[in-house]
């Protein structure tokens, strides 16, 4: 397989299936710098929205993989590094890649430039958005988000509600949870209204299940995570762990895309095994001479061991 620069996977995706990312914006630009961050800390946080890839690049990149790449795909999934509505031509990429496929246009997004028309606007035509809103209150916005100063969860809320009212198409909106920091009782009844005012056609719940940015950060237990939901009400789903057949990858350097996978979040071996199409024998000998050569480690967290880049900066693959 070609090396690509934006493209990365088909990763297992616990919503989007077999799911190929783009990436529009470098690690790791983003308008938060959330404590549960899967891929790192945030190095510049911003609002200022531009063209931080070239956006012709990234088609050129799609068309390829398209042609070339014989793997089956879900989904196009518009997510990365950071937050990809900081691309100041997320529309016309969106419109780029609906040009030359069929397949549904994901965008990942934190929410929090949708109170600017114009990201309303460039996302009109993607097929499904996947928002988060992890508070409603500014206290706890600031605490688990860490948002840039200018940012008020108002505005992010009202973002939201604007682009229900336009957008025709499906919203899931997901909400991860972190013990002790948004589970609070006067929060959930907040998030429960606000939910309401949004109107998603589907609410997906979450917790930790990846190492996270800050250590401290610990996850919701099950019984905890199912009250939340049976509270929140009828369209509220846990999110579970993807499952589907293998896939098998016919030729590729194998070693060189579980880096480039794993450059982005941290995977169980469960995860890269699904989304590589690998037997897990197979991946285990990979795996284990990535570890002999310094290039991953691996963490455990709860009772899962996920596996991480051991430089995110290195952009030699
Ligand atoms: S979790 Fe998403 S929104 Fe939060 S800091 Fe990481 S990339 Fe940004």
């Amino acid at each position: 397989m070609k090396s690509y620069r934006y493209l990365y996977g088909p990763v297992p995706s616990r919503r989007l299936r077999r799911s190929l990312g783009i990436d529009l914006v470098p690690h790791k630009i983003c308008t938060y710098n959330c404590i549960y961050c899967q891929i790192g800390k945030t190095t510049l946080k911003t609002m200022t929205r531009r063209a931080y890839v070239p956006s012709e690049e990234i088609l050129e990149e799609v068309k390829h993989f398209l042609k070339e790449e014989h793997l089956s795909i879900d989904y196009l999934s518009l997510s990365g590094s950071g937050e990809p509505t900081l691309h100041s031509q997320i529309g016309s990429i969106i419109e780029g890649i609906k040009a030359v496929t069929s397949i549904p246009v994901a965008v990942i997004t934190n929410g929090s430039l949708l109170n600017l028309e114009e990201v309303r606007m460039d996302l009109l035509h993607a097929d499904v958005i996947l928002p988060s809103l992890d508070a409603v209150s500014s206290e706890v916005f600031s605490k688990i988000n860490r948002p840039v100063e200018e940012l008020s969860v108002e505005a992010v809320m009202e973002g939201l509600v604007q682009f229900r009212s336009i957008y025709k198409s499906r919203i899931w909106l997901e909400i991860l949870f972190c013990k002790g920091v948004n589970d609070g009782e006067d929060e959930l009844l907040r998030m429960k209204e606000t939910i309401a005012r949004i109107k998603p056609d589907w609410i997906h719940i979450n917790t930790v299940v990846r190492p996270p940015s800050e250590e401290w950060v610990t996850p919701l237990s099950q019984e905890e995570l199912e009250k939340i939901k049976g509270f929140f009400g009828d369209k509220t789903s846990i999110i579970s762990e993807f499952d589907r057949h293998h896939l098998h990858l016919a030729e590729g350097d194998i070693k060189q895309m579980i880096l480039k996978i794993l450059r982005r979040r941290p995977l169980s071996f469960s995860d890269l095994s699904k989304g590589m199409g690998m037997r897990k024998d197979e991946l285990d000998e990979y795996l284990a001479t990535l570890l002999r050569e310094g290039m991953i480690q691996s963490r455990r967290i709860g009772n899962s061991i996920y596996f991480e880049i051991l430089n995110r900066k290195d952009q030699s693959f």
